[in-house]
């Protein structure tokens, strides 16, 4: 079976070719194939800053110096995993659920195959759609979630769906183990008392971004670790997580946030959870300055694929051979 990996950079240089994330072909046969990069790029859903339907493009564009080994986790990626971009699945700007629909039948189809996919949003309303497509097939699932919104809330103008809370629906829907799932980052203004208080009364662990602050990224490693366990995950990335200084390119930006160091410190200190899904959304590329959010967007699903080849070494001893 041919794995797929990234051209040789010394026969064929990185500004070559068309944009798909780390150069990777574009296949949407997923046979053999270990994971999946998928665009999502629907940005309605976003009461405040469109602009993250240009989030995959953007993020692909910034990933062309991404290298196969990852020095941190000592994982040559392509010698474990045959990786591919499957492109963009099908949306509807302005119609949320019609795109809601569209993303879940899209996701649906890869979870048909082995290959783990990774979404690059998009607004965060587009995890919900992936999270019924991923439990459809792995059932209820710990939900890792970085972000400085709890995404919890009940609606917007009257509608139910926004980028503020796929989570809400989540849990209505049963689609999250509650009671392994966990939020971290979570801060800024809100409207009222309970909207801090909703994460931790529907029974999730939360490390706001002020405790973060104060126990530091090893803490609290140790502590996504002890509440995830060895059962089956989805980590969502909401690049608002990151401080607007090295994350201006978003919809709702908010201060006090943590720098690229100790996000990339994060997520190589995840290894070995059993993730079967991982996006990276809210990455609005008109907002940007100088491609750093696409950049830092780039370098993290670059984790997301070092955590995806650390996790299948140690799970099953499978190790390819370059063809
Ligand atoms: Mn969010
Ligand atoms: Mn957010």
């Amino acid at each position: 079976m041919k794995q797929y990996h990234p051209p040789d950079p010394m026969i064929y240089p990185r500004f070559e070719g068309i944009r798909t994330f780390m150069r990777l072909p574009h296949i949407t046969n997923l046979e053999g194939v270990d994971f999946v990069i998928v665009g999502t790029p629907f940005d309605t859903g976003c009461p405040y800053r469109v602009g993250a339907r240009f989030g995959p493009e953007s993020i692909r564009s910034s990933s062309m110096l991404l290298r196969p080994y990852n020095a941190e986790l000592g994982v040559a990626i392509f010698e474990i995993c045959s990786g591919v971009d499957y492109g963009d699945l099908p949306v509807t700007p302005g119609y949320l659920p019609e795109s809601h629909k569209q993303i879940e039948i899209g996701a649906a189809e890869i979870y048909q195959s082995e290959a783990t996919p990774i979404f690059l949003g998009g607004d965060h309303s587009v995890t919900l759609p992936e999270l019924r497509a991923a439990v459809a097939r792995h059932g209820p699932l710990a939900l890792v979630h970085f972000d400085s919104h709890s995404d919890l809330w009940q609606g917007y103008f009257g509608g139910k769906d926004m980028n503020g809370t796929p989570f809400r629906r989540a849990v209505e829907e049963g689609l999250l183990d509650i009671n392994r799932s966990i939020q971290v980052g979570l801060r800024g203004s809100v409207y009222e008392k309970g909207d801090v208080e909703i994460s931790r009364d529907l029974g999730f662990e939360v490390i706001t971004a002020v405790e973060l602050h104060e126990i530091g990224m090893k803490p609290a490693i140790k502590a996504i670790r002890e509440r995830v366990g060895v059962g089956k995950a989805f980590l969502t990335f909401d690049i608002d997580f990151v401080d607007p200084a090295y994350a201006p390119g978003t919809g709702t930006p908010e201060v006090g946030g943590f720098t690229s160091a100790q996000c990339l410190q994060l997520l190589v200190g995840l290894a070995g959870l059993n993730f079967v899904g991982y996006d990276l959304v809210e990455v609005s590329p008109p907002y940007d300055s100088a491609e750093i959010t696409s950049l830092l967007a780039a370098s993290l699903v670059y984790q997301f694929i070092s955590l995806e080849a650390y996790k299948r070494k140690e799970y099953s001893g499978r190790h390819l051979s370059k063809s």
